[in-house]
């Protein structure tokens, strides 16, 4: 009997999978593995996936068939030989950018990165911006009113004082979100305070890759008391920018996107020597942030240097 289901965790050939609430544990059929080609190394099951399995006597299953994802996060990892493309999680309904207001300074620049695989991959962003009790509130506030213009969700929060806490939570209930953001921005504090009981169960597992360094990878995502799923992803920096041509790249700026058929050129890279180009014009003009533009030329002038990671 073919039943459907959501892929919650995988360890060691084994596949979690929650089915209408009800845990299955399952494994790959060997066929699934025969369907990629060589040149592409990927994983064919993530976290996230929904998938099509088999329900076998003993209550365990078989995975016969993933469905198409919504959207993917994916990391590179550079073997010697091949790119390997790790998916970290599949379908997520929203992420959540998190920095720290203070303690560690955010990193406009990570953030405007990420923003633009959030675009990509048609994932709800939301920025998060935590610890809002060690500063000047208005302050922090003008600095992120860039990206509120621009159309992204801004939540301030404070794991502390519980400051935004209970608006966070009724984000998360009943969708599927990630977290994401640098160490020691109080991303474990706030899971804490959303569900308690995931308290013990987020425990970092490590990995062992051809660069010879541990890193952390998701390979869980964990139901919420409160309904739906929320999974801590790793740092933002192993997080590669993939298949984005440079000229594709004005789309995922929402503030560049309705000016670039402006530029008196349609070859228009958009840099300040450009002739009649409409963005720079317009960050002369104070309609487009400095900031955001100096991030689009640096993510641009990355990727036609074939640059895929950052
Ligand atoms: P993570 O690495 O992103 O998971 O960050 P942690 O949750 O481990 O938090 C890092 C440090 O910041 C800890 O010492 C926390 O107590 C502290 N912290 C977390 N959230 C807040 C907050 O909202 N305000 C303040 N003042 N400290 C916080
Ligand atoms: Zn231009």
């Amino acid at each position: 009997m073919i039943q459907q289901g959501r892929i919650l965790r995988y360890q060691s050939g084994f596949y979690t999978v929650d089915h209408d609430g009800k845990i299955v544990t399952c494994k790959a059929r060997g066929r699934l593995k025969l369907q990629t080609p060589d040149s592409i190394q990927t994983d064919l099951i993530a976290i996230g996936d929904q998938v099509e399995f088999s329900l076998l006597p003993d209550g365990s299953g078989i995975i016969e068939n993933v469905l198409p994802r919504k959207n993917q996060l994916i990391r590179m990892v550079s073997g010697v030989k091949y790119e390997y493309r790790q998916i970290l999680i599949s379908n997520l309904d929203q992420i959540f950018l998190v920095f720290a207001a203070a303690f560690p300074a955010p990193k406009l620049g990570m953030l405007d990165r990420f923003l633009v695989i959030c675009e990509k991959q048609e994932i709800h962003p939301v920025i998060l911006v935590n610890k809002i009790d060690l500063v000047d509130e208005a302050e922090t506030k003008a600095i992120f009113k860039i990206y509120s213009e621009i159309g992204y969700e801004v939540l301030y929060t404070s794991a502390t004082n519980r400051r935004g806490i209970k608006e966070l939570q009724e984000k998360l209930t009943g969708r599927v979100s990630g977290f994401v953001g640098p160490s020691g921005v109080g991303k474990s504090s706030l899971i804490n305070l959303i569900d308690p009981t995931l308290d013990l169960k987020v425990a970092d597992v490590s990995e062992y890759t051809s660069k010879g360094r541990h890193t952390t990878v998701v390979r869980e995502m964990f139901p919420l008391v409160c309904g739906g799923y929320l999974a801590d992803l790793p740092g933002l920096k192993t997080l590669a920018l993939w298949d984005i041509e440079p000229e594709e790249l004005d789309g995922y700026f929402p503030e560049i996107r309705p000016l670039v058929a402006k530029c008196t050129f349609s070859d228009c890279t958009h840099n300040e020597n450009e002739v009649g180009c409409a963005i720079h014009q317009a960050v002369i003009d104070g309609k487009v942030s400095q900031e955001r533009y100096q991030s689009y030329l640096r993510i641009r002038f990355g990727l036609s240097e074939n640059n895929p990671s950052f």
